[in-house]
């Protein structure tokens, strides 16, 4: 079998960085009444609804919803933690920095730099600065 080695920059190419979970954003947010089946798309809100064909309160599905979300947020922001510790041992193994007192700082720093341009950017800083640690 043979060993596949992606490298860094591959793996930005493909994504493998970036979380396939879905951010749960508020347009999501909808459901169909409990009592008649009747669909709603309601805003989140905390005002309580109530279904304008039956009647029926919507708030037990308003907040099971708040707190379906709530979780799927948290289990987003592990994901990205994750693939961000991933990124950032595979960049420390490319860059031979592993076990180095000062990998990490410079990591700080090269994140702080690239980050609003993506890992792309953060790789390419890493490469720039990491003479400042030799
Ligand atoms: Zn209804």
């Amino acid at each position: 079998m043979k060993m596949a080695v992606v490298s860094i920059r591959e793996k930005i190419e493909k994504g493998l960085y970036h979380s396939k979970i879905e951010y749960p954003v508020p347009r999501k947010f909808r459901g169909k009444c409990p009592g008649c089946d009747t669909r709603y798309y309601p805003p989140e809100s905390d005002s309580v609804k109530f279904c304008s064909n039956c009647g029926q309160s919507l708030r037990e599905l308003l907040d099971r919803q708040i707190e379906d979300r709530k979780a799927q947020r948290i289990l987003y922001f592990e994901d990205r933690k994750r693939l961000e510790e991933e990124f950032k041992k595979d960049l420390f193994t490319d860059l031979n920095l592993v076990g180095h007192p000062k990998a990490e700082l410079l990591y700080a720093k090269a994140y702080q730099l690239g980050q609003s341009s993506g890992y792309t950017e953060i790789y390419n800083y890493m490469i720039e600065l990491e003479d400042l640690i030799r």
